[in-house]
């Protein structure tokens, strides 16, 4: 298969900005390189894949990058700057695909979704986040009318969030698990991983620290600077160990050394990449039972889920730990989340949706 795929234009692949995405996108590379298929990846200027991903063309973009849609409000209109990154991207990717079999789009915005009623190329997308936007589920609802099987999610919770996807796509998500390496850390810190922005609660995370008079070591990029300093100044001096955004390769190493990841997102997180690779270095994990998480979380196997905001009940899960067996973690994740099954469950998707258009 000839597979164009569009990166995120909140930010350059390699800059944190777009999330989970940004790794998503190199594991699916990989996985697709890996079954033989051929892949082109059109990203904002600067961009990086990973070296793995050498054999991927990549197709440099410049103008302005677009705003989040979670940090707007739900009934936001949908800004399109001058100059517009996304534009240029969707110009350039509609170009390329023509000699392709399909364009895959990776943004969570509405010019990509609305671009699939107007051109005979198949668009198909990856949603990458919950229901963040009326105009952007609106317009799901109206595409997946016509286009049943242009559209995956992450997991079935995520999918819950569009109430017009009566039959969603489930892709999960998946990682090089090359990449990380297992370690038996059973004395170390607890960790919390992710943008550090509102609706990823890490003030809940160093609450429990703080009960249990212990450091956070905190890994990402500060979204939110703010927000940042406003739980720092609610806690005594040295209760956050800001250990700032790594590649995934010193990522790994780092995490791997703690006794337990804290994931407390606010939203309903569509997957929760930290999570599955906190999992293959060995480290359990305590979350809410709330988005992804809780479809990724064995409870009692892998670690913990606590009924959503309960963080004393987040506390006991941190005092009982030890019962999880670390190689529990890295097992589950080489049997439901390795890049090659993941990219195996993509092309499944692609076969249908190009399927259609013939
Ligand atoms: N991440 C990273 N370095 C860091 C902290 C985070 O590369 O120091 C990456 C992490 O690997 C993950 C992403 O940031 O892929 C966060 O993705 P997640 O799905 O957890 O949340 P999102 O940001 O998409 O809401």
């Amino acid at each position: 298969m000839r597979i164009v795929l569009i990166s995120t234009p909140i930010g350059y692949l390699g800059s944190g900005k777009g999330g989970g995405v940004e790794l998503t996108l190199n594991s699916l590379v990989s996985g697709l390189l890996v079954l033989g298929h051929s892949v082109e990846v059109i990203a904002p200027e600067n961009s990086k894949l990973c070296e793995s991903n050498k054999k991927a063309k990549l197709h440099f973009v410049g103008g302005k990058e677009q705003i989040s849609m979670q940090h707007q409000n739900y009934d936001s209109p949908v800004i399109i700057p001058d100059n517009s990154l996304l534009a240029g991207m969707i110009e350039k990717g509609l170009d390329i695909a023509k000699q392709s079999d399909v364009l895959l789009n990776m943004s969570y915005d509405w010019l990509p979704i609305w671009m699939t009623l107007n051109v005979e190329i198949p668009i198909a997308h990856i949603i990458s986040m919950g229901s963040e936007s009326s105009v952007i589920c609106n317009l799901i609802s109206k595409v997946y009318a016509k286009h049943p099987h242009n559209f995956a999610f992450h997991s079935k919770i995520q999918a819950n969030d569009y109430p017009d996807i009566k039959n969603p796509t489930i892709i999960g998500n998946g990682f090089e698990l090359d990449n990380y390496i297992f370690q038996d850390s059973v004395n170390g810190p607890l960790a919390w991983v992710g943008r550090v922005a509102p609706e990823k609660g890490l003030e809940d995370a160093v609450y429990v620290a703080n009960e249990l008079g212990e450091k956070l070591n905190v890994w990402g990029l500060i979204e939110d600077e703010n927000y940042a300093s406003k739980i720092e100044d609610s806690y005594p001096q040295g209760t956050i160990d800001w250990m700032g955004y790594l590649a995934t390769e010193k990522l790994q190493k780092e995490l791997g050394k703690c006794r337990v990841l804290l994931n407390t997102p606010k939203w309903n997180e569509a997957y929760g990449n930290v999570i599955v690779e906190a999992l293959a270095c060995g480290v359990p994990v305590i979350a809410y039972k709330r988005g992804g998480p809780s479809e990724i979380i064995q409870h009692g196997e892998t670690g913990y889920l606590a009924n959503p905001d309960d963080k004393e009940s987040l506390i006991s899960y941190v005092e009982m730990i030890d019962k999880i067996k670390r190689n529990n973690c890295r097992e589950w994740v080489e049997k439901n989340a390795s890049a090659n099954i993941f990219a195996n469950k993509v092309v499944n998707w692609l076969n249908k949706v190009i399927k259609d258009y013939k």
